[in-house]
């Protein structure tokens, strides 16, 4: 055997575990090698009915300013097929250019629901955690089905509470400015929180509440497969990566979550509370967009 086959094999193993892992957080427990979907889709296919979303040119916000990006050549991943902005597939890189990773990454059929709109359907009317005892309205989470950035935050506030809709308060007004800072609009990323209900007083949701509403989350997000995730906070970091890390030492450094690209970073309203941290999350953000370029995603 060559020396380097036995920690290939280990490094396969521990990524099958880490698939079959994510599966039973998400309830998925039957992954056969079925080739036909029946309820369940193929993110593609699932991908491929719905309709794109148009993007219009966006005016650049003071606070979050930059040179627009130039183009690169690099492509999309070998290992997962990407789609630009426009849900239209980007082709594969040439295989010379090709890392070889594929051949070696277990190829497991990653089964997804039909649409976000199951997803919500299956959620209901929610009572499966306390939170549901003083919420207004489930915050489920909006924007683009097929977008390729999802900015994931800790839980729903008054002003999400009220409207049912994510990141609509103060803090929903400095991520617009944020996410206008790389040329996008609200409507082609998706948004989304950890928690659906609205933790009373604004408090950090509690481990049982995650726990509870997690696994919806990570379903929008296997459905939606985004090319990044940035979580906003700490407990969005630490509901996707499991990370033990503070969110000092964590933003900025890329991390990943089921094979998709995540970015870390402060949460928007601590940026409210101490302005002086919105150069950080500018720099994160830039990190992202260029990522994104080199992608051709933006
Ligand atoms: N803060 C969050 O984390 N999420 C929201 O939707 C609003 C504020």
């Amino acid at each position: 055997m060559p020396d380097n086959a036995f920690d290939d094999l280990s490094e396969i193993v521990s990524q099958v575990k880490e698939h079959l892992r994510f599966y039973r957080e998400i309830g998925v427990t039957d992954i056969g090698g079925c080739s036909k979907p029946g309820p369940l889709l193929a993110s593609t296919e699932a991908r491929e009915r719905s309709e794109p979303t148009a993007i219009t040119p966006v005016r650049e916000e003071a606070e979050f300013q930059e040179p627009q990006p130039a183009d690169t050549a690099l492509q999309a991943s070998p290992d997962r097929p990407q789609f630009n902005l426009f849900g239209e597939p980007v082709p594969p890189p040439p295989a010379s250019r090709s890392t070889g990773r594929a051949a070696q990454t277990p190829q497991i059929l990653v089964a997804v629901d039909a649409s976000l709109e199951a997803i919500r359907e299956e959620i209901g009317d929610c009572t499966r955690c306390k939170l549901s005892e003083h919420r207004t309205n489930i915050v489920f989470g909006e924007g683009n089905p097929k977008a390729r950035l999802v900015f994931i935050g800790e839980g729903p506030g008054a002003d999400e509470d009220a409207t049912g809709r994510p990141f609509v308060g103060r803090a929903g007004q400095l991520l617009d400015k944020i996410i206008a800072s790389i040329g996008l609009r609200r409507e082609d990323v998706y948004i989304a929180n950890v928690v659906k209900c609205r933790p009373p007083g604004n408090r950090t949701p509690e481990k049982d509440e995650t726990a509870t509403c997690e696994p919806f989350l990570f379903r929008q997000l296997r459905f939606i497969n985004p090319s990044v995730i940035v979580t906003l906070g700490l407990p969005a970091l630490q509901s996707l990566l499991k990370s033990k890390d503070s969110i000092t030492r964590a933003r900025g450094h890329w991390r990943e979550w089921n094979g998709v690209k995540v970015m870390p970073t402060f949460h928007p309203a601590y940026l409210l509370r101490d302005p002086s941290k919105k150069r950080e999350v500018w720099e994160d953000i830039k990190n992202v967009r260029d990522y994104l370029v080199q992608q051709k995603l933006l």
